[in-house]
């Protein structure tokens, strides 16, 4: 689970997320919908310890992340925690964003093969295995030797969630994960990212795939303004209470 408690983030004199709280129940989707410059990819962002708290707490898996408690009673205090640490924290989650960002001297193959070598120290037949495994389950067995270039924005897009699949993460993170690709890819990722619903994945989805939100989302999540303005199951898309929800669907549909 994921569990933000008044999450606040400012960039400078930048107020950009003023009380976020947000749970997010293990094996349900939460999609944040919002208008651009509302703190949906900060957000994000936060909880893979990409960028830093300015206030509030975020626990994943009933545990805080980035700090912990030290001390007792007067002296009780927030430590740190080292990069091993956070590294720990962050290898429960796997994101994927807008652009790929696939390495392009690598195969498909090699690119999910990465980081379970490197940052896993997995041995690399283990690794081949697992990573093909990961590529057919988005649809990629028959492409593993092929290079990013040689790839549809969707496939490569696919690659980039088998990467982050390769990790075993028990949580993943979705970054307007469509929004990069020609209309007639778009599809093709979304039916991946349902199976994977479907498979149980806990998922935290920004998207303007009104479709897919409303198929999909178990939880709906409207911000505006750093803020929180609606939320609810996937039904209140189809009725939508505050006036601000209600205009930037009228924009999106
Ligand atoms: P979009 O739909 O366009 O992706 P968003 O909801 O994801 O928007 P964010 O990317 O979270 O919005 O940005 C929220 C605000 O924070 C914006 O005003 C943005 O310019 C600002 N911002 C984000 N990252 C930084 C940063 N590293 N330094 C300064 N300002 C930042
Ligand atoms: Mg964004």
């Amino acid at each position: 689970a994921i569990e933000a408690k008044q999450v606040h983030k400012a960039f400078g004199d930048l107020h950009v997320l003023k009380g976020v709280d947000l749970t997010v129940q293990p094996g349900t989707v939460t999609v944040i919908l919002g208008p651009s410059g509302s703190g949906k990819s900060t957000f994000l962002r936060l909880i893979n310890q990409l960028e830093t708290l300015t206030g509030g707490e975020i626990d994943v898996d009933g545990e805080m992340i980035g700090y912990r408690w030290e001390g007792e009673g007067a002296k009780r205090h927030l430590q740190t925690l080292n990069d091993k640490q956070v590294a720990a924290q962050r290898a429960k989650l796997g994101m994927v964003f807008q652009k790929f960002n696939l390495f392009p001297h690598m195969t498909a193959l090699e690119n999910v093969m990465e980081a379970p070598v490197h940052v896993k120290r997995m041995d690399k037949k283990e690794a081949r295995t697992l990573a093909i495994r990961e590529l057919e389950r988005v649809g990629l067995g028959e492409r593993l030797d092929y290079y990013p270039a040689q790839l549809s924005g969707g496939q490569q897009q696919r690659v980039a969630i088998a990467r982050a699949l390769a990790m075993q993460p028990e949580i993943m993170l979705f970054d307007e994960p469509t929004s990069a690709l020609d209309p007639e890819l778009v599809g093709e990722v979304l039916t991946v990212m349902r199976s994977l619903a479907d498979g149980g994945m806990t998922m935290v989805v920004v998207t303007h795939e009104i479709g897919f939100a409303r198929e999909v989302a178990d939880q709906i999540v409207f911000m505006d303004g750093g803020k929180v303005v609606e939320q609810g199951g996937p039904d209140i898309i189809d009725h939508p209470q505050e006036p601000r929800f209600q205009d930037f669907l009228q924009h999106v549909l």
